[in-house]
């Protein structure tokens, strides 16, 4: 695997003196009292290995927010703390997929799950969600499923559409992980990110799926610490002892004194990230209308940071081209969408991603640099 494409962009916005809308990072620390909780618990000594399974405080913060926000009663043994959502892809990767099987997964995807997918020795089986609206067809995860398919790999709110999956799609996944006897694995760690009233529903909430669903997520994007790295799994006991296995030889523990402080913002700093959403969803609009406004086509999101444009009226090859021009012409940076879909996939050609989740004024100086330039081929 090469480098991953956030550090090849955040490095041409260095080189470039960019402005940085391609990576995924807000600019702005969450809670003040979540940080205050970390110094805390290092002056109290919490600076030794962690339990491997996770801080006791953080996973019963974890089974009271399922119980919370989704009327799920979870055990200790069904939760399990990792560095980041990452790790847990990674965990449930290599303790779930054997070399030669098969995993479903949606594309455009977020890239972590392609590399993990490869070093476990399995075979990407991607259902694509096209433009406009990227829907999820169930009948089309049906005809990737075959009889070495072990699970289906799905990520909603997802990165990069901004798609939040609706209860029909999810019902259509659901019901062919229950015919086909599948373990789903579900990223949502975008859960509490969602705009205009569209509600994330766990697939693990659907009629007979808690027992085959993994699910996925992490304190980084819904507290803004995303450098933290503290995520979890939580799902069947079977599920989870197999991304522990795993775990237990990637990082084994980390993130110390971060774990209490995630579940003091678990339990206490709830009402961030109902206004981060609301903040964000202000972001969306604004450079959604300020991208429209140069002449591309957008696809507004229903979640997550990034919204995504169709950039082919400018007449680029594709949308690394396209971006090549804008950093060197504009000086703005932002991701091509076509590095999440298949080499050679037609689908994502010319789709750009942008990040929102930034501060106004980075916003306002991006679309600043945009406008004026002449961002067509051949100019
Ligand atoms: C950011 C992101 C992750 C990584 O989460 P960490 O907790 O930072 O490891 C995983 N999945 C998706 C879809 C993401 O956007």
């Amino acid at each position: 695997m090469g480098s991953t494409i956030f550090a090849e962009m955040s490095a041409l916005a260095v080189r470039t003196g960019s402005v940085n809308l391609g990576q995924g990072f807000p600019d702005r620390s969450g809670p003040a009292s979540v940080v205050e909780a970390v110094h805390d618990a290092m002056r109290a000594g919490r600076n030794q290995y962690p339990p491997g399974h996770g801080a006791p405080e953080l996973v019963e913060a974890v089974i009271g927010h399922q119980r919370r926000h989704y009327g799920l009663e979870l055990t200790a043994d069904q939760v399990v703390v990792t560095t980041g959502a990452t790790e847990a892809i990674a965990g449930a990767l290599l303790g779930l997929v054997d070399p030669g099987d098969e995993v479903v997964i949606c594309e455009p995807y977020y890239d972590s799950y392609r590399a993990m997918i490869q070093f476990a020795g399995a075979v990407r089986r991607p259902v694509t969600l096209r433009a406009p609206g990227f829907r999820l067809v169930a009948a089309e995860v049906e005809a990737a499923v075959t009889d070495r398919t072990k699970l289906i790999l799905l990520n909603s709110p997802h990165n990069p559409t901004g798609r939040v999956l609706d209860e029909e799609e999810l019902a259509g996944v659901a019901d062919v992980a229950r015919r086909h006897d599948l373990v789903v694995v579900t990223d949502e760690v975008y859960e509490h990110l969602t705009f205009d009233g569209h509600a994330h529903v766990p697939l693990a909430t659907l009629p007979g799926m808690f027992d085959r669903t993994l699910t996925i997520s992490s304190s980084g994007k819904t507290f803004s610490f995303t450098g933290w790295k503290i995520g979890w799994a939580t799902g069947p006991a079977d599920l989870v002892a197999a991304v522990e296995g795993a775990k237990n030889w990637l990082s084994y523990s980390s993130g110390a004194p971060f774990q209490p402080a995630i579940a003091h913002a678990l339990e206490h700093e709830e009402s961030f990230h109902r206004e981060l959403r609301d903040d964000l969803a202000r972001k969306r609009d604004f450079l959604c209308e300020g991208l429209e406004a140069l002449g591309m086509e957008v696809h507004v999101p229903q979640g997550t940071y990034f919204v995504t444009t169709d950039v082919s009226s400018f007449g680029h090859a594709d949308g690394i081209a396209f971006c090549a021009a804008m950093a060197d012409r504009a000086q703005v940076v932002a991701i091509p969408t076509q590095v999440f879909y298949e080499d050679g996939s037609p689908h994502g050609r010319h789709l750009i991603r942008w990040a929102f989740c930034k501060e106004q004024d980075v916003l306002v100086e991006g679309l600043r640099r945009l406008q004026g330039v002449d961002l067509r081929a051949g100019r």
